[in-house]
């Protein structure tokens, strides 16, 4: 009979050595302790950012978006002269920019950067902001953040990560993830192959099912035929990570569950649909592997209910989707106090690629491996990172702000994004 997850947890909680938890377990859940939901609150409550090296107010002057083809860029002034330049995800902000430049910047503008948080919680509020609460209003509020962060960060002379307590590291191990479905379980094998080829990668992931598909699987018999077949492909030190996007109901997401468990996978991500918290929580219930999931989560509420409840074993917040390092960080720090690790998603498109590496750098309950896509069209410079993956990690850039440049060629080709 299989150890059941709550089985593992009461006896965990008696002694961490009394079970023999499979390495999964092991690399991202090493101990599991329940917490309530007024530690919760506390730490939602507590003030994330460390401004104390700001002795002065850094009031912000002006924010403008820029847009050049596909891409998007913010260029944001302060009143003493400091000038920066930041990159929101690009398909949201195409999708969602009137809001961001009606409802969310003005809140912003002529007010102390040091009192982002609280400026937060006020874009939130303003007008009716919450009833648009949702991907279109956090993705907004998560890139007017990352503003503020480099600005603050430019005028500090300070690393992003000195604002949420200082780096704990600096070279991040990486997965790579594949984004394919649909094609044959060999084909996608030499995909797999081909992308971690040469990288010192030792982590993968790749897609099950069929996406939001009610249990059908993207082409008959894929999913149950490429869960032995990766892992006998990649051996016995692999880790291994598959992810159904909202692919099945609960029988069906414990079934596949099962053949993972017996390939030893790291974790299974987003078995369920996204909101049928309930379900996943089923799920992860009935399974030992860690089961993963958070990355369309806005709201800090639900968030503290997965952690409570357990309803996930691994919290994956979205720095942009979600509403920023901020927000993000709470849900990190949220998820240590239940014993729980942290590996955000990583939206595409922008400098997604770069915010996880940064987030990972300062977070101490951060997963063993963080997702990279480490390509991107837009052309940046950075002294303290190649921003490529070499031996499997990528150096995080430790320079001022988020450490990157965007060339200035490309910033004024850019054409200002107005509401016309
Ligand atoms: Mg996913």
């Amino acid at each position: 009979m299989k150890t059941s997850r709550r089985t593992f947890l009461r006896t965990a909680a008696v002694s961490a050595l009394a079970v023999s938890a499979p390495g999964a377990w092991r690399s991202h859940a090493a101990a599991p302790k329940s917490v309530t939901k007024a530690e919760l609150d506390r730490i939602v409550d507590a003030p994330v950012l460390e401004t104390g090296f700001l002795p002065q107010p850094v009031t912000v002057a002006s924010v403008e978006l820029l847009r050049a083809g596909k891409n998007f860029v913010i260029r944001t002034r302060s009143t003493d002269g400091v000038e920066v330049i930041t990159v929101p995800n690009p398909a949201r902000m195409a999708e969602a920019f009137p809001i961001f430049l009606k409802n969310i910047v003005p809140v912003f503008v002529q007010k102390d950067a040091r009192t982002l948080e609280a400026l937060i919680w006020d874009a939130y509020r303003h007008g009716s902001n919450y009833k648009l609460q949702g991907i279109a209003l956090w993705a907004g509020i998560a890139a007017i953040e990352m503003a503020l962060l480099e600005l603050l960060g430019q005028t500090a002379r300070r690393p992003v990560a000195d604002f949420f307590g200082g780096a704990k590291r600096r070279d991040i191990a990486v997965y790579y993830a594949s984004g394919n479905r649909g094609n044959t379980p060999e084909e996608e094998i030499a995909y797999l192959q081909k992308l971690v080829a040469g990288s010192g990668v030792r982590a993968v992931k790749f897609r099950l099912g069929g996406r939001m598909s009610r249990n059908a699987d993207s082409r008959p018999g894929r999913t149950e035929a490429l869960i032995p077949l990766v892992r006998r492909t990649f051996g016995d030190d692999f880790t291994l990570y598959a992810d159904s996007n909202s692919s099945y109901d609960v029988p069906n997401a414990i079934r596949i569950g099962r053949l993972m468990e017996e390939q030893r996978f790291g974790f299974y991500e987003e078995p369920c649909p996204f909101d049928w918290h309930w379900e996943t929580k089923q799920v992860a219930d009935a399974l030992t592997i860690p089961v993963a999931g958070g990355e369309q989560e806005f709201s800090m509420r639900n968030w503290q209910w997965m952690i409570e409840q357990r309803g996930v074993d691994i919290v994956q917040p979205d720095l942009h989707y979600g509403g920023g390092y901020i927000r993000a960080t709470k849900v990190a720090r949220m998820a240590a106090a239940a014993g729980m690790t942290i590996v955000p998603h990583m939206s595409g498109g922008g400098l997604g690629y770069l915010d996880v590496v940064q987030f990972a750098s300062f977070t101490p309950n951060i997963g063993p491996f963080m997702e990279f896509k480490g390509s991107t069209d837009l052309p940046i410079t950075c002294p303290t990172s190649s921003l490529k993956c070499e031996q499997g990690k990528v150096r995080c850039p430790s320079g001022p702000g988020f450490g990157v440049t965007v060339d200035p060629a490309f910033v004024k080709s850019a054409k200002p994004v107005t509401l016309g």
